[in-house]
């Protein structure tokens, strides 16, 4: 039987595991990006690629060493390289001698047909279409789930009062969702887990900043690729609101725009009304939100040389100006290191403190 593997973006892979393997498919979970990831995919990938391209590269190649011989991924449309993504990992797998099967998802709600194609390639058990469907829905109460518990994870730790427990708390939690079956058991596991991560002990939180996560979908959604930005923030007293998460971005490209989309495309028009690929127009969209709902500060995230982050990071200081928010943006490449990153967040937490402090500064807040 063939094995299949996929991209791996955050938690979300417990939940594609469970679905491929209710289909009756033998799967190989790609293993987490390491450094390791990081420096096969920069040897066998075009110097110029963008960072997602390198490291998905570099995960493949492991579970391809894991025994995977198909993957699944998704495909794309619009200005930027994206759609092109799945062709190229595929030409440089063959150049290197893997022959490799590839099943790409495109955008259902503009090519329904290869949406249908691909479930039913996939479909090893031939189940009946209403199986399918009860497999999806319970694939996507999972996937509800780690949003749900990795969101409220954000608002507990720059609240906790022992450094360190909500990860800890957070890592535990996640094998008991992981563990869930039936819808039941994932909503039970959901419960136990949100509660676990309230019950923690937590100071009132005066003292904590808020800020929104902006950028591009691949850095956005996988912790390792940003360096658990996160993380790093919570522990320096930040609680992080990040703009994207699998479901909302899942919901956005399966049927029509949803309200909040509109709401973030409608937030940009002024300043960005066209769409420049990737997510530049919604980082400019969800900036002006955030800075409206009265957050402390934002940071941009995107890879190196990627075009729709570079685009909205020409708009930003405007933004900035305008809304008198403070923004941080990070281009991220294989050369980016933790500590650098540390710092840069530690100089932009006092920055914002001592402007929530002083309710002063005024003008464009850029670093
Ligand atoms: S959005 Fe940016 S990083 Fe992602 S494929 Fe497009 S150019 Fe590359």
């Amino acid at each position: 039987m063939s094995k299949l593997t996929f991209p791996r973006m955050g938690e979300s892979w417990r939940a594609f595991k469970m679905l491929l393997e209710d289909l009756g498919n033998d799967v190989v979970v790609p293993p987490r990006p390491s450094k390791r990831t990081l420096d096969l995919g920069v040897r066998y990938s075009p110097e110029f690629a963008c960072l997602p391209l390198k490291i998905l590269m570099g995960t493949y190649l492991e579970a391809i060493e894991m025994g995977a011989d198909t993957i699944v991924t998704t495909g794309g449309v619009g200005p930027c390289r994206a759609g092109e993504y799945a062709l190229l990992h595929h030409k440089m797998l063959k150049d290197l001698g893997h022959d490799i099967k590839m099943v790409v998802f495109e955008p259902p709600r503009i090519y329904p047909f290869n949406f249908i194609k691909n479930v039913w390639t996939l479909n090893k058990n031939h189940t009946s279409v209403r199986g399918i469907i009860a497999h999806i829905k319970r694939g996507w109460r999972k996937v509800q789930a780690l949003d749900n518990t990795e969101k409220l994870s954000h608002i507990i730790r720059p609240r906790e009062l022992s450094r360190g427990t909500t990860t800890k708390v957070y890592q535990q939690v996640l094998e008991w969702i992981d563990c869930a079956y039936t819808t039941k058991q994932i909503i039970d596991a959901e419960s136990a887990a949100l509660e676990a991560l309230r019950s923690l002990p937590q100071h009132n939180g005066q003292d904590v900043l808020r800020v929104g996560i902006v950028g591009e979908i691949y850095v956005l959604l996988e912790p390792a690729s940003n360096l658990e930005m996160e993380e790093t923030l919570g522990n320096l007293g930040v609680e992080v609101e990040r703009s994207m998460f699998l479901t909302g971005w899942t919901r956005d490209n399966t049927w029509k725009d949803t309200t909040e989309r509109k709401t973030v495309t409608e937030a940009a028009a002024p300043y960005l009304p066209e769409l420049v690929g990737g997510h530049g127009r919604d980082t400019i969209g969800n900036t002006i939100l955030y800075a409206k709902r009265g957050f402390d500060g934002i940071i941009q995230i995107a890879p190196f040389t990627c075009i729709p982050e570079i685009v909205s990071r020409t708009i930003l200081p405007r933004v900035s100006r305008d809304y008198d928010i403070p923004v941080l943006t990070f281009f991220l490449d294989e050369q980016t290191g933790k500590a650098g990153m540390s710092t840069r967040l530690e100089a932009f937490t006092d920055l914002m403190r001592r402007k929530k402090r002083s309710k002063l500064g005024q003008g464009s807040l850029i670093v």
